[in-house]
């Protein structure tokens, strides 16, 4: 199973990645149509089960929903089985609430194990991401260098910041000459 912070590509492309869910920005609808960029969100089903239909409008507007686990529990150390609910418990959610079931995932916090993989492969999942730059605040951090490189995957959350964080991706990745892109579309076999 990949586990992926930059996708292997010369292609001038980077992809941006919206986690969590707990806070539903009444701003993100509108946003997301008006820039028309494609965006994966990682949900955990726990953050966003008291206003699903938000997140489907989302979709509707064009981002596409992976699995994020049920409780953001972190999962390194846990067992294959208390892994395997988390991820495959999601996906199952997400599956049933918005007709396609997650192919991508990403363990809460960045933070895995050898058993995650194998339970995540076993989920149906085809890949796991990390990140290389976070947006927080209006302010992106790199991990390596000033500029995003070309595959790479960018995280922000829904967070009261979340127009801040979403237009500093945007000229982060048009600064670096790049063009957001679907991670989903991107992903090696
Ligand atoms: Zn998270």
């Amino acid at each position: 199973m990949p586990y992926l912070s930059r996708i292997p590509t010369t292609q001038p492309v980077a992809f941006l990645t919206i986690d969590d869910g707990y806070l539903k920005s009444p701003e993100a609808p509108a946003l997301l149509a008006a820039a028309g960029i494609p965006v994966t969100l990682f949900l955990t089903t726990d953050a966003i089960h008291d206003d699903e239909p938000y997140f489907a409008r989302l979709r509707d507007r064009g981002a596409v929903i992976e699995a994020h686990t049920i409780t953001h529990t972190e999962l390194r150390g846990r067992s294959y089985a208390f892994q395997r609910r988390e991820i495959c418990g999601s996906a199952d959610r997400l599956g049933q609430r918005y007709q396609r079931r997650p192919v991508l995932f990403r363990p809460p916090f960045g933070t895995k194990d050898a058993t995650t993989l194998r339970a995540a492969h076993d989920c149906g999942i085809k890949a796991a991401f990390m990140w290389k730059e976070t947006v927080h605040k209006g302010k992106v951090r790199y991990q390596e260098g000033h500029r995003v490189q070309p595959g790479d995957i960018i995280l922000m959350h829904f967070r009261p910041a979340f127009v801040r964080d979403f237009l500093a991706a945007l000229r982060a990745i048009h600064r670096a000459g790049l063009t957001p892109a679907l991670l989903e579309d991107y992903v090696p076999a």
